[in-house]
């Protein structure tokens, strides 16, 4: 099939990997020429996230669209989502790429979540309490968001001229997330879960297999795939969790690959990349098997890395920026914590 991706960062190019060795080919739509993607696809688009017509005749040449990431504006894929095959849906990318709506579905669906609130001024701000303001839309790897602070408050001020949320800061024990896959057949699996550990809002490490009591592991499957039922979502769903004693808190979405599982290129016996793929290629998928113990480490801000051993994945960005993911580095059969 031709595949297409909307979005040519590191995701997109993983995805477009997989496909080509599946045997579909790729064309790739991205705002920038230089872009990972780029030397997996067999055509690439340069155009703006909102340039209907030269998206519309890149969706024409395509049997099946794909994204690697939320934030394209809703209205554009709602309308291109009418005309041609996209997956997973724009329901789909609609509530994720809302912090409100998400966290008001997941508390529809009984899946516990802080407690938010969408707020307009600062003045709203109770700055006793320990609590984040994020950017409704827009946000990712901590971008947009600040700890409600005093010396934060610039800062807010600047959030809040766009549609913010205020949420209470969990002290969690810990950051794991779930990845459900759903092909067109309704059969649904996920990957083991994965604990991961962020700075400043910045994945730097994710591991497998998790020390969870199965209950724990049951519920967190349980929210996710309620999720991925209710959006009918054909692909992937990453769900970020906050884990604290026995408590939940269901923190995100996302309706594609995920950086906390690119381990699973090495660990697995399938990817997240060939899963996700499979699925919106009308395949049956099966559980995917954990094959050996991983640690993933983001490389940050350098292109410039050592390596003694573990698997390398470079992503081939040509502008290197500080807190901008450069690459990352698997190591598998450890006891990693
Ligand atoms: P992003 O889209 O940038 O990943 P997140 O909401 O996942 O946004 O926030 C990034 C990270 O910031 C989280 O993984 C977590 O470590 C921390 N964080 C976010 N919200 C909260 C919260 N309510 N309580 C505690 N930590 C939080
Ligand atoms: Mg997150």
């Amino acid at each position: 099939m031709i595949v297409g991706i909307i979005g040519g960062g590191q995701l997109g190019m993983m995805m477009a990997d997989a496909a080509n060795k599946l045997g579909h080919s790729v064309i790739s739509y991205h705002n920038t020429l230089l872009c990972p993607i780029k030397r997996f696809s067999k055509m690439h688009y340069v155009g703006e996230f909102n340039n209907l017509a030269l998206l519309e005749e890149f969706c024409f040449k395509c049997d099946v669209i794909t994204y690697e990431f939320e934030n394209i504006n809703y209205e554009t894929i709602k309308y291109l989502g009418d005309l041609y095959h996209i997956v997973p849906n724009y329901k789909a990318l609609r509530y994720s790429q809302n912090r409100l709506l998400e966290k008001q579905l997941a508390n529809k669906l009984c899946i516990k979540t802080c407690v938010f609130k969408q707020i307009f001024a600062i003045e709203e701000i109770d700055f006793s309490k320990k609590s984040i303001v994020k950017s409704i839309f827009d946000g990712y790897d901590g971008k947009n968001q600040a700890l409600v602070e005093h010396s934060n408050q610039d800062l807010i001020k600047e959030l809040l001229q766009n549609d913010c949320i205020l949420e209470e800061y969990i002290d969690y024990d810990f950051e794991v997330s779930v990845l459900v896959n759903k092909d067109f057949y309704n059969n649904i699996f996920c990957f083991p879960i994965t604990k991961n550990f962020h700075v400043k809002g910045i994945l730097q490490k994710s591991i497998v297999p998790v020390n969870l009591s199965e209950k724990l592991k049951t519920r967190l499957i349980e929210n996710a795939i309620l999720l991925v039922q209710h959006l009918d979502i054909v692909g992937s769903l990453a769900v970020e969790f906050f884990v604290k004693n026995n408590d939940i808190y269901f923190n995100e979405m996302a309706p594609r690959p995920h950086n906390s599982f690119h381990h699973t290129l090495e660990s697995c016996n399938v990817s997240q990349f060939t899963q996700h793929i499979n699925c919106i290629t009308n395949k049956k998928i099966s559980e995917p098997v954990l094959l050996s113990s991983a640690c993933m480490v983001n490389i940050i801000g350098t292109n410039d890395v050592g390596l003694e051993n573990g698997f390398l994945h470079m992503y081939g960005k040509t502008v290197v920026r500080k807190n901008r993911k450069m690459g990352h580095i698997t190591f598998i059969g450890g006891e990693y914590e």
